[in-house]
């Protein structure tokens, strides 16, 4: 498993409650994070737990929301946690998709962009570290791109699928598969972060984010 790089915290339980009991992450505070999640609500009622936990505590640690500006599904509970808990949601949505998912008209901030490749460099820009919420397609596409720019060392921002009751699983097998059969290998490594529950995302992004000036090589996009 040398090439899919999973950072499988064993000291987790000890960074959350140091996380609560004096009210700071453990290492460095995020301005922004980029939740990716579905539309949809999905049929375990984990998943909308999972995003009202997320949103609930971004807002309490003072990191805004990047999200996909929507009103339904997990999207719309994750915004709605963060803003309930008085945070900052920046929601950014394609124009012409405002018919098919209704925004959420009361974040701080609501960006529409021309097309969704605008849509996901704006997400990109305006995030320091991105999450995986469970979601269909969109949100797939969304998280496989932000792998694949950091297989490519576009970026070294912390990525976190949350695989809230194993909802990423037949993914995490896919990418066996693929380092198996050597698509993923040394020098192309998939690069991310591994939680099972809602609560740890924050302070495994706090430790892994570097906070100094990004050294992305853009020159490839
Ligand atoms: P889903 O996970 O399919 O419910 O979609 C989650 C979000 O991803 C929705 O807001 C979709 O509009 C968005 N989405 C779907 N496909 C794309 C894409 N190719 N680029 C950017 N956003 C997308």
């Amino acid at each position: 498993m040398g090439t899919i790089k999973l950072e499988r915290p064993r000291k987790m339980r000890d960074l959350v409650n140091q996380t609560q009991s004096n009210g700071k992450l453990p290492g460095p505070t995020p301005r922004a994070i980029c939740v990716y999640c579905g539309s949809g609500k999905g049929l375990d009622p984990a998943y909308a737990k999972s995003a009202q936990v997320l949103g609930k505590s971004m807002a309490q640690a003072g990191v805004c929301l990047v999200y996909g500006g929507g009103s339904n599904g997990l999207m719309g509970e994750v915004a709605r946690a963060v803003l309930k808990h008085g945070g900052h949601v920046t929601g950014i949505m394609p124009e012409n998709i405002s018919s098919i998912e209704p925004p959420l008209r009361e974040v701080q901030e609501l960006i529409f962009t021309k097309s969704l490749h605008e849509r996901k460099m704006l997400m990109f820009e305006r995030s320091d570290a991105f999450v995986a919420l469970p979601g269909g397609l969109g949100t797939l596409e969304e998280l496989v791109e932000q792998l694949t720019w950091a297989q490519l060392r576009h970026h070294e921002k912390p990525v976190v699928i949350a695989n809230i009751a194993g909802y990423w699983n037949p993914l995490l097998a896919l990418f066996r598969a693929m380092e198996g059969e050597t698509f993923i290998r040394a020098g192309l490594e998939a690069r991310f972060l591994l939680v099972e529950k809602a609560f740890e995302i924050l302070p495994v992004i706090s430790r892994s984010w570097d906070p100094t000036p990004d050294h992305a090589d853009t020159s490839l996009f």
